[in-house]
């Protein structure tokens, strides 16, 4: 039987808790098991090596910064390997390079292309445990890539894919997936299973727990994947496929917001066939990734177009945006970044009316003025002031039942 594990900054954010680490993987190795760690940074030290460069550089070189702060990763590799050894288990670390888990050469956000399985499966014949720092790729050259924020579980669940392992565990500092994040929803109901598709949306929606990537390749793969603590003792949370997902009475399972998008808006843009397509190419040649868009309906041949973007990307897509506003005649380019999107995730959706309009009124109940409305299949999500995150979040799990106390009740 082969498992990988990932463990997150906080599980391996000193000594003492990299040999919590340790004990977890030789507890596997014990009962007979093959096992892979991927592990993260020391929590913080990622974010301390990006300082440390914008220190110096507004725009950091993005080869060398991907050098840079692939490091934290490594450091924690080998703290591990060195203290599995020094506790009586044959051990290696395995960088990227050396696996060869092979990505594209997007730096910052490089996506894994293929991952050799030759090196890692001759290691573990021989007994040892395997370190991988997560987060890592080699491109083609040879140059290092990093696999963006939270990269690490990408890692983990694509060695999983790779290399056919039984099941992928992610361990973090919550005991699993919550309805909501339970640092904020103090009733937050931890899910004992949640399906890809709820977990992608959830996911893509602003709950970290888990990278997008990564349960992308987990559903695309199929890999069991388990979100458990690294501190307390428990199931955890089970991501499968739909169909083992227990339906309970709950039509939403999830509550999510992200307070990191900006909102760009262009007024009184002339209403002519391709100006759409003049600004949204233009921020997608520059990489940008554009979220919601909303078009209001012509007014006197004139229109607005509202979007979002990430924040780090406002102000670049603000000036792209008013360069192709002012060459198309556009009145006005407003950036707003007060703004946090709210949303509600859940299969049920797809078999119940009515859920939209009941997300608006609790929202309206609460005084919360809503600024742009975005939906799919299995998910509403609202635009709102962001002061107002934290109370939309908690009004939305509570009327839409999924308070811990009232599940206990109603059941
Ligand atoms: P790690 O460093 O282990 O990768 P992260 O900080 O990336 O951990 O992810 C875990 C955090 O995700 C939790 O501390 C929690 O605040 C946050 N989170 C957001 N939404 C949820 C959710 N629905 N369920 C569980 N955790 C969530
Ligand atoms: N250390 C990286 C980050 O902080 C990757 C990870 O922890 O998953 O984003
Ligand atoms: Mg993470």
């Amino acid at each position: 039987m082969l498992v990988v594990q990932k463990y997150g900054g906080t599980s391996v954010r000193d000594i003492e808790r990299i040999r919590n680490v340790a004990k977890k993987a030789i507890a596997y190795k014990e009962r007979g098991m093959d096992v892979i760690v991927v592990v993260s940074a020391m929590s913080g030290e990622t974010d301390k090596l990006l300082n440390l460069a914008h220190d110096i550089a507004k725009f950091p070189d993005e080869r060398e910064l991907d050098v840079l702060i692939s490091t934290g990763e490594q450091v924690t590799s080998a703290l591990l390997a060195i203290t599995l050894k020094e506790m009586g288990h044959d051990a290696i670390s395995l960088l990227a390079n050396q696996v060869r888990i092979i990505s594209d050469a997007a730096f910052g956000s490089a996506r894994i292309a293929e991952i050799e399985e030759e090196k890692i499966f001759s290691e573990l014949k021989t007994g040892k445990i395997i370190v991988v720092p997560g987060f890592q790729g080699v491109d083609e050259s040879g140059n290092i890539t990093t696999l963006g924020r939270g990269g690490s579980d990408t890692t983990a669940v694509a060695l999983a894919a790779a290399l056919k392992a039984d099941f992928c565990e992610i361990y973090t500092d919550v005991d699993g997936v919550y309805t909501t994040d339970p640092n904020i929803c103090e009733k937050a109901r931890k899910l004992d299973r949640i399906s890809y598709d709820e977990m992608l949306e959830m996911a893509s929606l602003g709950a970290k727990v888990l990278q997008i990537r990564s349960v992308e390749l987990a559903q695309k793969y199929n890999v069991s994947l388990l979100v458990k603590s690294s501190l307390v003792e428990g199931k955890g949370t089970l991501v499968c496929k739909e169909d083992m997902v227990m339906m309970e009475k709950v039509v939403i399972s999830g509550v999510t917001y992200n307070k990191n998008e900006a909102k760009i808006t262009v007024s009184r843009v002339p209403d002519k066939p391709g100006i759409a397509s003049k600004i949204f190419s233009a921020l997608a040649d520059a990489n940008i990734i554009v979220d919601m868009i909303v078009q209001n309906v012509s007014r006197e041949n004139y229109n607005d177009i509202t979007f979002t973007v990430v924040k780090a990307d406002a102000r670049k897509a603000l000036k792209i945006t008013q360069e192709i506003a002012d060459g198309i005649g556009a009145v006005e380019v407003a950036l707003d970044e007060d703004i946090a999107k709210v949303s509600i995730v859940g299969l049920g959706m797809r078999s119940h009316s009515g859920i939209a309009s009941k997300m608006f009124t609790i929202l309206a109940n609460e005084g919360i003025n809503i600024k742009l409305i975005s939906t799919s299949e299995i998910k509403i999500s609202c635009v709102i002031e962001s002061k107002y995150g934290e109370l939309a979040v908690r009004a939305l799990h509570k009327h839409f039942g999924l308070d811990a106390e009232e599940i206990k009740e109603e059941t």
